[in-house]
């Protein structure tokens, strides 16, 4: 393609949203035929609220959870995290207790030192059934609805499940179709847990689902992908994303995403519309094809 060919498709695809890196980015646009997509904030708003607080038997009291839970959460960005704070800030007078040690490991949770007390957010774990009562249904029945469910300890006990919902995007379906009519295999890749990533999935008419997935474990999808003959995209917008960006054959993130994943990626969707990933391919292959 001539430069001016590509300048003009640049152009144009500024103006659908679409922030391309460079005309190598374009001509991989155009050869892609494999789309892993992150499931929370980029598949869904990552608005997230929490939709319950089950605290167990004979535990801390709800109140004190949520305090310890939002002064640990009060150090990440993660969308869960903004849910956690908020819904501690329309419920308390005072705020969050400032934390020490503060640690978090994308894809599982954060940890930190609290007046204190060690207390960790995150992940439960993969079978819940160990959990003290009634922690274990708390955790099934976020999942059932299609929430997820985030475990707090507190000195190494396990004391609450917060259910915390986020929504699909509206124009998810439509865009994943899109996609899946362009010819592009669409994948979800989570952190989140299986029943949750389905309950997600099953909307989208998305088959192949990679949920429990570390960060590594996304990075080693694509690899895998790419090996098998695979032209890989990735869509994330995550700390957690930002090793499968990279090692794509494109990376496209979310414009409301972290710095981590738009610094990873060729493509950056600025208006947050799924939408335009297609126009983005449809226009890279028009381009790409006619000047030849
Ligand atoms: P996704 O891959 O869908 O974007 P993430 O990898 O960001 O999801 O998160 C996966 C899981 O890790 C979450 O569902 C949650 O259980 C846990 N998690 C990650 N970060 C946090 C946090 N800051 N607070 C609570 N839980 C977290
Ligand atoms: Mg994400």
């Amino acid at each position: 393609a001539t430069p001016t060919a590509l300048l003009a498709a640049t152009g144009r695809g500024a103006q659908l949203g679409i922030l391309v890196s460079g005309p190598r980015a374009l001509e991989r646009l155009r050869r892609i035929d494999t789309i892993v997509l992150d499931k929370t904030g980029t598949l869904t708003t990552g608005a997230m609220s929490v939709t319950a607080l089950t605290p167990r038997a004979d535990g801390l009291a709800a109140a004190e959870v949520r305090r310890l839970a939002a002064a640990v959460e009060q150090g990440s960005e993660h969308p869960l995290a903004r849910a956690v704070t908020a819904h501690a800030r329309g419920l308390d007078d005072q705020p969050p207790p400032p934390v020490r040690d503060f640690g978090s490991t994308p894809g599982e949770g954060v940890r930190g030192t609290v007046d204190g007390h060690r207390v960790t957010v995150g992940r439960p774990p993969g079978d819940p059934a160990g959990l003290p009562a009634p922690l274990p249904e708390a955790v099934r029945e976020a999942e059932a609805a299609g929430h997820s469910p985030v475990l707090v300890t507190v000195d190494g006990t396990p004391e609450a499940v917060l259910a915390v919902g986020d929504a699909l995007r509206p124009d998810a379906y439509r865009a994943v179709d899109h996609l899946r009519r362009l010819g592009l295999r669409p994948v979800l890749a989570t952190g989140d847990r299986e029943a949750t990533a389905r309950a997600v999935a099953g909307h989208l008419a998305v088959t192949e689902i990679h949920a429990r997935a570390t960060p590594q474990d996304k990075a080693a999808l694509v690899t895998a992908l790419k090996e098998q003959g695979g032209r890989v995209a990735v869509v994330g917008d995550g700390v957690n994303d930002a090793a499968a960006l990279a090692c794509a054959d494109l990376g496209i993130a979310m414009g409301s995403g972290t710095d981590a994943a738009i610094g990873a990626a060729d493509v950056t969707l600025v208006r947050e519309d799924l939408q335009a990933i297609a126009d983005a391919v449809r226009l890279a292959r028009r381009t790409l094809a006619t000047i030849r």
